[in-house]
């Protein structure tokens, strides 16, 4: 993989991450095996697609492999780039075993923050309430080769002499970083896991059900855990509804009724989390009134939160001539009490 990621995307190196997403999901629609059967070609090309996706798609991936792709990382052995491993000739695999090294994990792993292995998205009521969504997730597990050791054998990392530092002068000062080939270790594996490539971890693609708890959010994390023992990441992707806002435990809604409904009290059927229920609108309702609707809201522990319905009141010009006349009706209904009162 000496190819650019960014040119295997065939996206700018500013790319957004919606901009890395659409054009992975558009190549990956193309070169996905299922519409290419036995295209070797294809198949190849679709990993490499993924492969750059995966650490593209990850910020923190994506910003270690600008400075990899700037060269403002260092590699040992003269600054040539280098991999993670040696091979028994000497020389260096190559730029792929460095970025396994660096993002992979089979060094340096615990230190590696976790990051989400997939999305999903889940209806507002399902996250609100809780639920079961059904979910493609991205799980990395443990290599069953090597497991997850990455490779085999050890032998002193040549780029820090087994330091683990490295050292960086900057005029009179020097600043002391973990070696990046080795990871801080001071030792690399002597040769990489062709099954896993050196990361220590296979990924796949799996149809997953997932349990979400009630009060749940857009953004929130759920771990999953995987038939391995180690757990998975997920992110959640909660749209936001047209009716509902959450805040807290409560829900809100806004509703809108005409001005005589308003005046003379109306009922109405209203959405809430489970189904629609009938509200009662008291006569002489103002705009911006909250009625409540206890307990309709997100449940957390034993209790839940409540459902308020802003109510407003759509005042417009008169429709036609018999609207206007029965508003003009009302009018002088108006003025006919007025002086009558005046005049008591
Ligand atoms: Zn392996
Ligand atoms: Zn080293």
């Amino acid at each position: 993989m000496d190819k650019d990621l960014y040119s295997v995307l065939g996206v700018g190196e500013k790319a957004t991450e919606d901009e890395i997403k659409k054009a992975y999901r558009k190549l990956a629609r193309k070169y996905h095996p299922d519409a290419n059967q036995g295209d070797k070609r294809a198949e190849e090309k679709f990993k490499e697609i993924s492969d750059a996706y995966d650490i593209l798609r990850d910020p923190e991936k994506r910003a270690r492999y600008d400075d990899v792709r700037s060269g403002r990382a260092y590699f040992g052995g003269g600054g040539m780039p280098g991999g993670g491993f040696e091979t028994p000739g000497g020389g260096f695999e190559g730029f792929e075993d460095l970025l396994s090294s660096l993002f992979g994990g089979g060094i340096g792993r615990s230190s590696r923050r976790q990051t989400p292995s997939g999305e999903v998205e889940v209806p507002f009521a399902t996250a609100a309430l809780g639920g079961r969504v059904e979910a493609t997730i991205r799980l990395s597990r443990s290599c069953a080769v090597c497991g997850g050791a990455g490779g085999t054998g050890e032998k002193t990392c040549q780029a820090c002499k087994g330091s683990g530092r490295r050292t960086e002068k900057r005029g009179a000062f020097s600043t002391m970083h973990p070696c990046p080939v080795c990871g801080g270790r001071g030792k690399v594996l002597t040769s990489a896991c062709s099954s896993c490539g050196g990361t220590g971890r296979t990924t796949s693609n799996d149809r997953m059900i997932v349990d979400i708890p009630p009060g749940s959010s857009d953004g929130d994390l759920l771990r999953l855990r995987q038939p391995d023992g180690s757990s998975a990441i997920l992110r959640l992707r909660v749209p936001p509804d047209r009716f509902f806002r959450r805040e807290g435990l409560d829900i809100h809604c806004t509703i809108t009724i005409s001005a005589p409904r308003a005046a003379l009290g109306t009922t109405m059927m209203i959405r809430t989390l489970e189904g629609r229920i009938k509200l009662r609108i008291p006569a002489g309702t103002q705009p911006g009134t909250v009625l409540r609707v206890p307990s309709r809201g997100v449940p957390s522990g034993g209790s839940r939160g409540d459902q308020f319905v802003h109510v407003e009141v759509s005042i417009r010009p008169p429709s036609g001539d018999s609207e206007r006349r029965l508003w003009e009706q009302l009018l002088d209904h108006e003025g006919r009490v007025r002086r009558r009162r005046e005049a008591d």
